[in-house]
């Protein structure tokens, strides 16, 4: 069985490193908000090209106190609307609800998988306060065009970079466009951990600040509180153990675009339709999403040759329980893209005889 994703094999890769940060951290005595925090901070925030960098428990989390922070600053108030691509993961739609402001959900573009530009505009009302773009299965969004609008109506963008660290357009990495975004290393992201961790990156000083506080209690100085805060911080050792696989990312991220270019290249059946690359360094390849008709069939047909698939996302978030309010709205693209999609295998851990195999099964469909 090809495996969609092979997580240990991914971090036994690392193992010497990872057992030495965990030690480093053992001995140290010391495991919350400490040296090890600061410093994968510091190189995460260089890495994306931001002045900031926070750690956070989890990528939700991340996103919650961006706008929870925009709030206390006085920029978002409750019942201000945020734009955001309709076909994301839930995450985005919930950080939104979370604090109490409104989703609004745009189509995104049937190629790219990304919010469609030449559609916010017409979501923007007199309560939008923000675009927050999903640089959806590791494909940065048009972010010139995202933020020129932005700027024309004097709105803030949020980025939901969970899939994509490490993707650029022209030099310029994904986290470092907006005014604030949110990351991710659940175990399975291209930079994942080994549990739960997020990060947030900003350039505004203000707002670096005031995370620091909603995340830790709503507390800057030990026992004074100036915010209702949370308790949402990176832990020592997950920060140590992220500090040793970002020095791999750069490689790792390298090997799935070999292995999306085999793709790209050489799978060829009309019968299904490949992901649109608008440029090599805007891919950090996440997932590599295909489209088909009959997935169903597809899916089993590939399960009873060995390889193992996943559907992102099988439902859209406005067709959820969990979002009654929006579940009388209509989103045909979207739809579209949750009744068709399928992700294949990717990782820096697949052998070329694997690839083969899936593209010679695939071209035989
Ligand atoms: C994974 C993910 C999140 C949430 O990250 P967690 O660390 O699982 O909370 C948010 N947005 C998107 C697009 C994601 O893929």
């Amino acid at each position: 069985m090809i495996k969609f994703l092979d997580l240990q094999k991914i971090n036994k890769q690392h193992k010497e490193d990872l057992k030495q940060a965990f030690e480093r951290v053992l001995d140290s005595g010391w495991y919350i908000l400490g040296s090890e925090l600061k410093k994968f901070e510091t190189e995460f925030a260089a890495y994306c090209g931001t002045k900031y960098a926070i750690g956070v428990a989890n990528g939700l989390d991340a996103l919650i106190l961006i706008i929870r922070a925009y709030k206390e600053l006085g920029y978002f108030k409750d019942g201000d609307e945020i734009i955001v691509p309709a076909n994301t993961y839930i995450a985005s739609v919930l950080a939104i609800s979370a604090n109490n402001l409104v989703p609004v959900l745009v189509e995104p573009d049937l190629e790219t998988y990304n919010l469609n530009p030449d559609l916010i505009e017409k979501y923007i009302t007199p309560r939008t306060v923000a675009i927050l773009p999903v640089h959806l299965y590791g494909q940065l969004c048009d972010m010139e065009r995202i933020m020129e609008i932005a700027k024309k109506h004097k709105l803030k963008v949020i980025e939901d970079c969970a899939q994509a660290h490490g993707a650029t357009i022209n030099g310029k990495r994904a986290g470092s466009f907006g005014d604030a975004s949110g990351f991710s290393f659940y175990p399975g992201k291209n930079l994942g951990a080994l549990g739960d961790g997020g990060a947030i990156t900003t350039n505004d000083e203000l707002l670096d600040d005031t995370l620091r506080a909603l995340s830790n209690y709503g507390s800057h100085v030990k026992y004074e509180n100036k915010f209702k805060g949370v308790n949402s911080r990176l832990d020592e050792l997950q920060a140590a153990l992220l500090g040793v696989k970002l020095q791999k990312l750069d490689e790792e991220t390298a090997v799935k675009r070999q292995v999306a270019s085999r793709y790209l290249n050489e799978i060829n059946n009309a019968k299904i339709t490949l992901p649109l690359l608008t440029s090599d360094s805007a891919h950090v390849w996440h997932l590599f999403v295909i489209r088909t008709h009959n997935r169903e069939e597809l899916q089993n047909y590939l399960s009873e040759n060995g390889i193992q698939t996943l559907i992102h996302y099988p439902t859209p978030p406005h067709k959820q329980a969990a979002y009654k309010e929006l579940n009388h709205l209509s989103f045909p693209i979207s739809e579209k893209i949750h009744d068709e999609v399928l992700s294949l295998p990717i990782s820096s851990v697949m052998s070329s005889e694997e690839v083969d195999t899936i593209i010679t099964v695939i071209n035989k469909y």
